[in-house]
C-alpha cells in the first residue's frame, strides 16, 4: 500500500492539480455547453474580461432544489440497491486474501431507475427538464457533497475500516486521494464503492442522457437525429454496463482501486458532468444528420459497444469456467500463473493469451474509445468541447493500461513477462 506507479514528484503534482483544477474545470465545462454556445473561446473572452470576479459569478451556489434533487435521487438508488432482490456474486480474492460478495441486481436497479424517471415524467409529476436548468447548482452541491463525502471515507479508513483490505501510506494526501479501504461497506451489505461507481455515478449517466433528450423535446416539440443517436448510444452502454455488472465487480475500479478522491470524487461528479457532456452539447445545437449519416454513425457506434462488451464477457468467461471454454470457437491458450497474497499464501490465476486478449494486452480500450467518438460525433465539427470526453477518455486509459501492466507485473512476475512475450502490444495490435 502507498507505493505509486509514477515517480512521487509526478504523483504528487497530478494529485495536486487533480484536486484543484477538476471541481473549477467541471463548472466551466457546464457554463460553456449551457450559456456560451459550447464555445470555448466565448468563456475564454468571457474570463478575460471579468477575470476572478467573473469566475466566481458563473459558479452557481447549490441551492434547495439542487440538494433536494440529489438526496431524493441518492436515497432512492441506496433503497434500490440494498432491497431489489439479485444473485449472491463472489468478487475476486482481495490483497488480503478477502472474497468480497456482492448483490448482483444492477440491471433490475437501472431498469426501475429509468421506468420510475420516465413514468414521472409521462404523469407530469415531475418533469426532467427541472434537472438540466439546475444542471449547475447540482454540479456545484456535487462537487462540494462529494468532497465531504471523500473525508468521511478517509475517516473511516482511520477509525473503522470495514476489512483488513485497508491502510495507510503514512501520508494524508495519498490517503485521501488514493483512498484507504478497497471495499468500505455500511453494516455488512451496504457496499459504498457499488453505490458511488454504478448505483449514482453510472445511472446518473442513463438519467442525464434521458434529461438532454427530454430538454431537448420540450424545447423544440422534437428532438433531432443527432441526438437521437447520442442518447440511444450511451444508453446502449450504460446497459451493457448494467447488464454485465458483476463482471465489473472483477475489474480495477472494484478489486484494485481504493474508494478515494480518485474513484469517488470521480464516480459522483466527474462522470455524472463530464462523461455526459457531448449530450449536455446537443441540447442547444439539434443538427441533424440525415437518417442515412445517423444509421451509420448509430451502427458503428454499437458496434463498437459489442465488441468492448465481448472482450470483457471473454475474460470473464474464461476465468468463471478456469480456462474451459470456447474463445473464438477453439479452446484458449493461456498462462498458468502464481502469486503470493499480502498474507503470504500463494496463488494461482488464469491469463488469457488468445481472442480478443491475444491482439494485445488491453484491446478492449480501443472500442471504448471509438464507441464514445461515435456518441460525439454527431455534434459534428463547429466545436472542439463536445470532444473533451473522448480526449479525456484516451489519456485515462493509456494511463491504466500503463498502471494495470505495472501491478501485474508486480504480482505475476515471470508469468506476466511470458504474457508480454507472447502478447506484444499494450493497447494498439501493431502500433502500442
Ligand atoms: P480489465 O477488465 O482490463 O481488468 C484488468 C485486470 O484483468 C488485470 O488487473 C488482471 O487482474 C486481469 N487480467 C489482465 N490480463 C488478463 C488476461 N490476459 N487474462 C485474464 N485476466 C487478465 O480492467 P478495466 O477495469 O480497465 O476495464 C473493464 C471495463 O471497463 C472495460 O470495458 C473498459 O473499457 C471499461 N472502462 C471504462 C472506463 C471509462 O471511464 N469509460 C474506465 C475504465 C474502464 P488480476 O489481478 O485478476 O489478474
Amino acid at each position: 500500500m502507498g507505493e505509486t506507479v509514477h515517480s512521487p514528484l509526478v504523483t504528487y503534482v497530478s494529485m495536486l492539480s487533480l484536486l484543484t483544477l477538476c471541481p473549477p474545470f467541471v463548472i466551466l465545462l457546464w457554463y460553456t455547453m449551457v450559456h456560451a454556445d459550447g464555445s470555448i473561446s466565448q468563456t475564454w473572452d468571457y474570463l478575460k474580461q471579468h477575470m476572478l470576479q467573473g469566475f466566481i459569478n458563473i459558479w452557481p451556489r447549490p441551492t434547495a432544489t439542487a440538494w433536494k434533487i440529489i438526496a431524493c435521487y441518492a436515497a432512492f438508488e441506496a433503497a434500490l440497491q440494498l432491497l431489489l432482490p439479485g444473485k449472491r456474486v463472489e468478487g475476486p480474492v482481495s490483497p488480503a486474501g478477502n472474497r468480497p460478495v456482492y448483490k448482483a441486481n444492477g440491471m433490475a436497479a437501472y431498469i426501475v431507475t429509468l421506468l420510475t424517471y420516465l413514468g414521472l415524467w409521462w404523469f407530469g409529476i415531475f418533469n426532467p427538464s427541472v434537472v438540466y436548468d439546475h444542471l449547475g447548482e447540482i454540479f456545484s452541491a456535487l462537487i462540494f457533497g462529494s468532497f465531504v463525502f471523500c473525508v468521511f471515507l478517509y475517516l473511516k479508513g482511520h477509525i473503522a475500516p470495514s476489512s483488513a483490505d485497508s491502510g495507510s501510506s503514512g501520508n494524508i494526501i495519498i490517503d485521501f486521494y488514493w483512498g484507504m479501504e478497497l471495499y468500505p461497506r455500511i453494516g455488512k451489505h451496504f457496499d459504498i464503492k457499488v453505490f458511488t461507481n454504478c448505483r449514482f455515478g453510472m445511472m446518473s449517466w442513463a438519467v442525464l442522457a434521458v434529461t438532454y433528450c427530454i430538454k431537448q423535446y420540450e424545447e423544440n416539440g422534437t428532438v433531432a437525429d443527432s441526438m437521437l443517436v447520442n442518447t440511444t448510444l450511451m444508453l446502449v452502454y450504460v446497459t451493457k454496463f448494467f447488464w454485465w455488472e458483476a463482471g465489473y465487480f472483477n475489474t480495477m475500479d472494484i478489486a484494485h482501486d481504493r474508494a478515494g478522491f480518485y474513484i469517488c470524487w470521480g464516480c459522483l461528479v466527474w462522470v455524472p458532468s463530464i462523461y455526459t457532456s457531448p449530450g449536455m452539447y446537443l441540447v442547444n445545437h439539434p443538427i441533424n444528420l440525415g437518417i442515412q449519416l445517423a444509421l451509420y454513425i448509430l451502427v458503428a457506434g454499437v458496434l463498437c459497444i459489442y465488441i468492448n462488451y465481448d472482450c470483457d464477457m471473454q475474460r470473464q468467461e474464461f476465468r468463471r469456467t478456469n480456462g474451459k471454454c470456447l474463445v473464438w470457437g477453439k479452446a484458449p491458450s493461456k498462462i498458468v500463473a502464481s502469486y503470493t497474497t499480502s498474507s503470504g499464501e500463494t496463488k494461482t490465476s488464469l491469463l488469457l493469451t488468445s481472442g480478443w486478449w491475444g491482439l494485445s494486452r488491453h484491446f478492449h480500450y480501443v472500442p471504448e474509445i471509438l464507441a464514445a467518438f461515435f456518441w460525439t460525433v454527431p455534434a459534428l465539427f463547429d466545436h472542439f468541447l463536445p470532444y473533451f470526453y473522448v480526449i479525456f477518455l484516451t489519456i485515462l486509459l493509456f494511463d491504466r493500461a500503463k498502471r494495470d501492466d505495472d501491478r501485474c507485473r508486480s504480482k505475476y512476475g515471470k508469468y506476466w513477462k511470458l504474457y508480454c512475450e507472447k502478447v506484444p502490444y499494450r493497447i494498439i495490435p501493431g502500433i502500442y
